[in-house]
């Protein structure tokens, strides 16, 4: 914690960058963006829960969430190795090979590689498994051809993780591999994708004819459901603990609503104060209770909803003057925060897991 406070002091966000930005605003902020995340890195405070073995922190998630709670305070834009750190790193260390764990976990410890998930088709969201990027044997690797979307940062992207179907389409998820693919392989193409806010930092990806060595699969033929699955929980995890910067938030909200309170806000602010910590608490119960990982998802992304919308209220007031990085923030946080009940698994997806699998409720 110290010296997360300390390091926060001594380096402040790309200039230009609003508080908790989530993407450069354009290429030409792009480079002094990726030194500022090198740095971050470099301090040891990205990979707080790696084991000390690929140089992370070693830390529990008790104390890596007191570390975030520093960081989320200071308003921190995101590093851009989110995928690598949270979801690629993991997925290397239980199911890579040694090989590839020497050669891609170190550049994603020290962010100098960028990762993109490459999951996602136009007709396959919440199904999967219904997937239809195709790898097929070529020599001694393998040639891959489809499409991908809402690929996050693969217009920056080194590497890719990516699913593709090794085998027959009857055999749904059980005919499907995971590959790294290097993003500047012959035969990718990136498209990327406006969103509501104005940004574009998710995207079209095409493969057309990617050939990608033995080097490239991992987990063996047919694992990648299995590796997908580890990967998406820890998405769900992740996207959870998002809880604990929408607290810092609510924070910096609530302090603005003690200054000039209107009655209708302030007691939206209690109430959404109260329901962060209870969601807190849910994540704070070891051992977590069975589904708590996508109870918490669906209740900070719908909260997420909450407290941007009662920000935006207050934002567009005009008897209120806010600084002017907060303004643009709390509106872009507003617009985004719909992605988070669809990303990592649509919360009406997670509602029909829990009702059948933790309250085994009947099928209707
Ligand atoms: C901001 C953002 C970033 C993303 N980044 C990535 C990324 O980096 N890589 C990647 O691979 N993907 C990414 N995604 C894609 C994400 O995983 C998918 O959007 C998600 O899985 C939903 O799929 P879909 O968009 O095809 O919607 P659909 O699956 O078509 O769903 C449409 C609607 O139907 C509902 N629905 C679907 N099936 C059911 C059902 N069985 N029961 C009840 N309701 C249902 C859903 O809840 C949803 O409301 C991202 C998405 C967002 C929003």
């Amino acid at each position: 914690v110290e010296r997360a406070l300390s390091w926060v002091e001594a380096n402040p966000p790309p200039v230009g960058v609003p508080p908790g930005a989530r993407t450069p605003p354009d290429a030409a902020a792009y480079p002094e963006w990726k030194d500022w995340c090198e740095r971050f890195h470099a301090s040891g405070l990205a990979t707080l829960q790696w084991p000390a073995q690929w140089g992370g922190a070693g830390l529990d998630a008790d104390e890596a969430a007191e570390v975030t709670e520093v960081l989320a305070a200071a308003a921190m834009p995101l590093s851009l190795s989110d995928v690598g750190i949270n979801l690629v790193g993991p997925a290397l260390m239980a199911f890579g090979t040694s090989e590839q764990q020497q050669r891609h976990l170190p550049p994603i410890r020290n962010g100098t590689a960028c990762w993109a998930q490459l999951f996602s088709e136009p007709e396959a969201g919440s199904d999967l498994a219904s997937l239809r990027t195709t790898a097929v044997p070529a020599g001694d690797g393998w040639e891959v051809t489809g499409q991908k979307v809402w690929s996050t940062y693969a217009h920056i992207a080194d590497w890719g993780f990516l699913l593709a179907r090794t085998g027959t389409r009857a055999e749904r998820h059980r005919g499907i591999s995971a590959f790294l693919v290097p993003m500047d392989a012959l035969g990718i193409t990136v498209r990327p994708l406006r969103e509501i806010t104005g940004d574009a930092d998710f995207n079209e990806v095409f493969l057309d004819s990617v050939y990608l060595d033995s080097q490239a699969l991992v987990g063996g033929v047919g694992s990648g459901w299995r590796v997908a699955m580890d990967l998406l929980a820890v998405e769900r995890q992740v996207t959870g603990r998002n809880i604990i910067s929408l607290r810092a938030e609510m924070d910096r909200l609530a302090a603005l609503l003690t200054v000039e309170p209107t009655e209708d806000l302030a007691l939206l602010a209690g109430e959404l104060c109260a329901d962060i910590s209870a969601v807190l608490a849910l994540g704070e119960t070891t051992p977590q209770p069975d589904g708590g990982a996508a109870m918490t998802k669906i209740a900070f992304s719908e909260l997420n909803i909450a407290v941007h919308q009662a920000a935006l209220d207050y934002v567009r007031d005009p008897a209120h003057e806010v600084a002017e990085g907060w303004a643009r923030r709390w509106k872009d946080s507003y617009l985004y925060a719909r992605a988070y009940t669809i990303s990592g698994g649509a919360n009406e997806v997670l509602r029909n897991v829990l009702a059948k699998r933790v309250l085994r409720l009947p099928a209707s």
